[in-house]
């Protein structure tokens, strides 16, 4: 089965001119996504977590095109990379997006209406307004807005309501994959429950396959099926979510997983929460080798010297000692 998006190699660099600095002086690089590989199969869910800064935003919005990128991004067999513009354009309503921040994602001078019926204006400029207002109507109502909130604007509703837009705005053109860019993290955790139970029914009802990003395992453990775990714009470990978080094979994994609350208060105390060594460092000087080898506890001398493959197929590690945590284990 050919999956619904392959991506190979992909990597985004950013050029970083400092303030002051002359024009002919050449920028820093900033590598903030480096050769990540992964498959997405019709109907599945991918997390992505990873504390912030390690490129999560980056690889969504290169998956699309919303950044130049190298490596290859197919999606059902053709790369989207080199795509002439209108080609890319009939794609992208198959591929949507939705953004962290739900106010600044939406258009303070629009409408309700008009912000859920742009995509479909863009992809589908013959239907007639009748046709448009009646299908916003029915995504609205699909998402958990009243219709009759059709000419409200964005500040007359609450953060996880101008959510609830946006997913409305991102599904209305019926895509075969939704990204979702820490969807919840700007809302009160006990709205999040409710954002991610919606886009739960919403997946199976339209079929959908997502890619569902947040920098916290917990958040991305209900609505799963795979979890990719990335580090200073690099893959650590990607695996089903079952075996990751039954037995996480990477030492990173093994610290965010540490910090996720289990629900046995018994289990809970007797559970060892692994400290990160140090801060996260500068994605404009990485460590050789693997980069995470600074906060490990883990790392030898090869660690700096050879830069880990990842290896393994669907149940992938990226380190040089792979396993599971002796120390925390006691
Ligand atoms: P995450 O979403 O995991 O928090 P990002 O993808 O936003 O991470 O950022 C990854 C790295 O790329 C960070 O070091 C960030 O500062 C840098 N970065 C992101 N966007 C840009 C940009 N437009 N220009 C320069 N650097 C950027
Ligand atoms: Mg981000």
């Amino acid at each position: 089965m050919t999956p619904l998006i392959e991506a190979r190699n992909l990597s985004v660099t950013f050029a970083i001119r400092r303030e002051g600095q002359m024009p002919w002086a050449a920028p820093k690089q900033l590598q903030a996504v480096k050769d990540v590989s992964f498959t997405l199969n019709a109907g599945e869910t991918l997390g992505i977590v990873g504390e912030s800064g390690s490129g999560k935003s980056t690889l969504a919005r290169a998956l699309i095109r919303m950044l130049p990128a190298t490596g290859k991004v197919l999606f059902a067999g053709t790369d989207l990379l080199t795509l002439p513009p209108a080609q890319m354009l009939a794609r992208r309503a198959d591929i949507q997006m939705v953004f962290q921040d739900p106010f600044a994602s939406l258009d303070p001078r629009m409408t309700v209406g008009q912000i859920v019926a742009e995509p479909l204006r863009t992809h589908y400029p013959h239907l007639s307004a009748a046709e448009v207002k009646a299908r916003v109507q029915v995504m609205m109502d699909r998402v958990g807005l009243l219709p009759n909130q059709i000419n409200r604007y964005p500040h007359e509703f609450s953060g996880g309501q101008c959510q609830r837009i946006g997913i409305a705005r991102a599904l209305i053109v019926e895509p075969k994959v939704l990204i979702c860019d820490e969807p919840v993290s700007a809302l009160d955790v006990s709205i999040q429950a409710q954002v991610i139970n919606l886009l739960a029914d919403l997946r199976r009802d339209f079929g959908l396959a997502m890619i569902f990003i947040a920098h916290d395992l917990s958040v991305v453990k209900h609505i799963s099926d795979r979890v990719m775990v990335m580090y200073l714009g690099k893959v650590m470990e990607d695996a089903p979510k079952a075996d990751l978080f039954a037995a996480p094979q990477h030492p990173y994994t093994q610290a965010l997983l540490s910090a996720v609350p289990i629900p046995n208060p018994a289990a809970e105390r007797a559970k060892k929460m692994i400290a990160l060594e140090g801060e996260l460092p500068s994605p404009m000087a990485p460590p050789s080798g693997c980069v995470f080898r600074t906060r490990c506890a883990r790392a030898q001398p090869l660690c700096a010297q050879q830069v880990p493959a990842l290896l393994g197929g669907s149940r992938a590690v990226a380190c040089h000692f792979p396993g599971p945590d002796t120390a925390a284990q006691g």
